[in-house]
């Protein structure tokens, strides 16, 4: 089956009431039938069977599966948010001494991490420019771990070459790491250009509505099993019921992406050339810096598109205040339109120069464009700016 409709179609077993829709199994735990079948569940942790809901879940395993299908990867873990994500990752597998390289374009909190906590811990890291992919090699050391990008990057809509990147990662036996979440894998699956995790905020364009939190990472057995025991005894689990909402959104993934990006796409070109921008980025314009790339790795240019205000860091809060229904809102992948001005809001803290560093320019506006009438959003965006 293709994924569209494997997405559709994956679900948790059919109990005894032949229920249509996936049953939602709000359970802590589970019970057995002899104190042999539970004294065996305890011994071995590979044994496919349900102990604890920290440790799985048929709500939790369907949204899994579902999610692993559509990036083909072996196995995967879900964890309570995307940060409770990317931070397992890192805890899993970098340990006191070893180093990391990651994009300087990285989500906020991840910048977080890297730069207070992971010092914390004796782990080393070392950012590189997502346009200078060609610097990469040379930050490359013996301790050497892991590889971390974010393509398309939040909010700058950065994008390298993933061909690139794992070809490197291979060379040196260094662990590929990739958050997906801007694509999503109905428009990109970074574990067929070898990547060596995946993973998701499925907080975003996963859940589609901003109604709950989660995150997902997938990747080939043996890593997800490290991850499994990491999860499994720190508790960063996600909720039955957040994955089962989870799961619901999984189906309409494919129709709801190429409806993103279909307006997104119109809204980049309504906007594209317009007297009050100095410039619109959106990875399917061929203005793009990496318009070549993008359309070789990504199946559409997705939901989220950024331009710049002449009138910078001032315009920013007015292009905000003159908005009429559009939501002002740091979320983003939803059904509504979003619009934020992160130098003024979520990255107001960092200095200009720091705000540079991570692609984040004084009129940036990023705009998590919903599935409204493109027309109505264009207009309410054009009288913004006028
Ligand atoms: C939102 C986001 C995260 C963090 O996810 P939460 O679910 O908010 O913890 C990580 N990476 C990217 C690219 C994001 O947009």
């Amino acid at each position: 089956m293709r994924p569209e409709t494997l997405a559709i179609r994956t679900q948790t077993e059919r109990t005894g009431e032949k229920e249509h829709s996936t049953p939602l199994f709000l359970t802590s735990s589970f019970v057995y039938d002899s104190a042999e079948d539970m004294a065996a569940a305890f011994a071995d942790d590979s044994l496919d069977v349900n102990i604890y809901s920290r440790f799985s879940n048929p709500s939790v395993d369907e949204f899994i599966k579902k999610v692993c299908l559509l990036e083909g990867a072996e196995d995967g873990i879900a964890t309570a948010t995307g940060m409770a994500a990317v931070s397992a990752c890192f805890m899993t597998f970098l340990a006191s001494g070893d180093h990391i390289i990651s994009a300087s374009a990285v989500f906020g909190s991840t910048h977080t991490i890297l730069t207070k906590y992971l010092p914390k811990w004796g782990i080393t890291y070392s950012y590189f420019d997502m346009n200078k992919p060609e610097s990469i090699e040379a930050l490359i050391r013996p301790n050497t771990k892991m590889l971390y990008v974010e393509t398309p990057s939040n909010p700058g809509l950065d994008i390298i070459d993933l061909d690139y990147v794992a070809a490197l990662c291979k060379k040196h036996g260094i662990l590929f790491v990739v958050d997906n979440c801007f694509a999503t894998p109905a428009v990109q699956q970074p574990i067929k250009f070898g990547a060596d995790l995946v993973l998701h905020s499925a907080t975003k364009f996963i859940d589609g509505q901003g109604r709950v939190l989660g995150g997902v990472v997938v990747g080939k057995k043996d890593l997800i099993k490290q991850l499994y025991l990491f999860i499994r005894n720190t508790g960063p689990s996600l909720s039955p019921f957040n994955a089962w909402v989870l799961s619901k959104s999984l189906e309409t993934l494919f129709v709801r992406m190429e409806k993103h990006a279909a307006n997104a796409f119109y809204i980049a070109n309504g906007l594209e050339n317009h007297a009050s921008l100095s410039w619109v980025k959106y990875p399917f314009l061929p203005s793009h810096p990496r318009y070549e790339v993008a359309t070789r790795q990504m199946l559409n240019g997705g939901g989220i598109l950024t331009f710049e205000l002449k009138s910078g860091l001032e315009g920013g809060r007015k292009f905000l205040n003159s908005l009429k229904w559009l939501s002002m809102t740091n979320n983003l992948g939803d059904s509504r339109t979003i619009a934020s001005h992160p130098a003024s809001t979520t990255h107001s803290k960092l200095t200009e120069d720091e705000r540079q560093s991570v692609g984040i320019t004084p009129g940036l506006i990023r705009l998590s464009v919903g599935l409204e009438h493109p027309q109505d959003i264009l207009e309410e965006i054009l009288q913004a700016l006028a």
